[in-house]
């Protein structure tokens, strides 16, 4: 079959021939219809730090899919050949204490579907069949080939009561943006999204994410000012991992507020500890997707209206997938979509 794969420990992503994975007798085996990019593939791309330590080559890259069942192990009896499927990109152990627990996204022995073992840029990916999501028939390819990072932004919108809530989420890569749409959705009482690239202010704005502000050009505070919010914000979406978002964010928390941080900063960086001891905020960190209750609320969310159809900026072929890669690298971009058809 056709892959995209890290075929040699330096930039790039090569289209090859690779064998079809074979399912194992609890997985399912899935053609891929559409598979969009992440900011992951892009870091495995260009063979960053993060990729060089953490990817082993050769690895067929990529998470974020849509598909349908095209063969299922022995054991897997769940679903139906031709069945359309996305899936949960975190394997997890299944045996440690937290997946015993029936709490998933805390596996401490997860593995990523393209990061450690084969992935979705590809005719076929193997996955195991627990991993298996379908898909309603009201919900568009387009979209379930996004729900991975839509998840991302589902489970870290939803970490706190947001109704009521002045909500601030820094970075409107597509990931902020949907979070703030989210928030938006269940009833939030102001949202404000910050970011410095004025291609991503411009989506958030069409997007109709309440208030987007440019921290390069003004300050966070003067917006507060204006928009009748005098003392700080309660609810705090870090997506950025920018070390200066995190510490505005930190700045203009309300006392009592609560973080969720998602972002994920290319390096260590300081923050003020003092402020969140004596603010008395609540930080927790985002890794991945609820298993599976993410899922089922996101389903939810877009089966009720939530349209995030209009992040995705580029649909194209996958044979012009150096074409999306370019305009991801750019950061003039939403989400970048690949049809396997076309
Ligand atoms: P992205 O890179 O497309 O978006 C990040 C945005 O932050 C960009 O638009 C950038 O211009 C903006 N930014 C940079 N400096 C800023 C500043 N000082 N203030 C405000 N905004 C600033 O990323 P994405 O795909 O939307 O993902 C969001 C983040 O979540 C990334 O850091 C990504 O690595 C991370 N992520 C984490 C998980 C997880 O499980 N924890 C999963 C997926 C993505
Ligand atoms: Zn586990």
């Amino acid at each position: 079959m056709k892959a995209l794969v890290k075929s040699r420990p330096e930039p790039g992503l090569w289209m090859e021939y690779v064998p079809v994975p074979e399912p194992g007798p609890k997985d399912v085996l899935i053609k891929v219809t559409k598979s969009a990019i992440c900011g992951t593939d892009v870091h495995i791309w260009k063979w960053d730090e993060f990729s060089a330590k953490t990817v082993p080559v050769p690895m067929v890259v990529g998470h974020e899919f849509v598909g349908e069942i095209a063969d299922t192990g022995s054991a897997a009896t769940r679903y139906k050949i031709g069945q359309r499927v996305s899936g949960e990109g975190h394997i997890v152990c299944g045996t440690c204490r937290n997946c015993r627990a029936g709490r998933g996204q805390l596996c401490r022995n997860t593995k990523g579907v393209g990061v450690n073992r084969p992935g979705s840029f590809a005719e076929y990916v193997c996955i195991p069949e627990m991993n298996v999501v379908p898909i309603p028939e009201d919900v568009p390819d387009e979209i379930a080939a996004i729900f991975d990072p839509f998840g991302n932004a589902v489970h870290t919108a939803l970490s706190f009561d947001l109704v009521g809530e002045d909500v601030l989420v820094t970075g409107a890569g597509p990931i902020g943006i949907m979070g703030a749409l989210v928030a938006q959705k269940v009833g939030a009482r102001k949202v404000v999204i910050t970011d410095i690239n004025p291609y991503r202010l411009d989506l958030a704005r069409r997007m109709g994410v309440q208030h987007v502000v440019d921290v390069s050009k003004e300050q966070l505070s003067d917006v507060m000012a204006r928009i009748d919010m005098h003392e700080g914000f309660d609810v705090g979406l870090e997506m950025s991992g920018a070390a200066a978002a995190m510490q505005q964010m930190i700045s203009r928390m309300n006392n009592g507020g609560k973080i969720a941080l998602l972002g994920i900063a290319p390096t260590e960086f300081a923050v003020d500890w003092n402020a969140i001891i004596f603010k008395m905020l609540h930080v927790k960190g985002i890794y991945g997707r609820e298993m599976f209750e993410t899922w089922y609320k996101m389903i939810a969310l877009v089966q009720s209206g939530l349209d995030v159809s209009g992040l995705i900026t580029h649909r194209i072929g996958i044979d012009d997938f150096e074409a999306g890669f370019e305009a991801m690298i750019s950061g003039n971009s939403g989400k970048v979509v690949m049809d396997w058809n076309a």
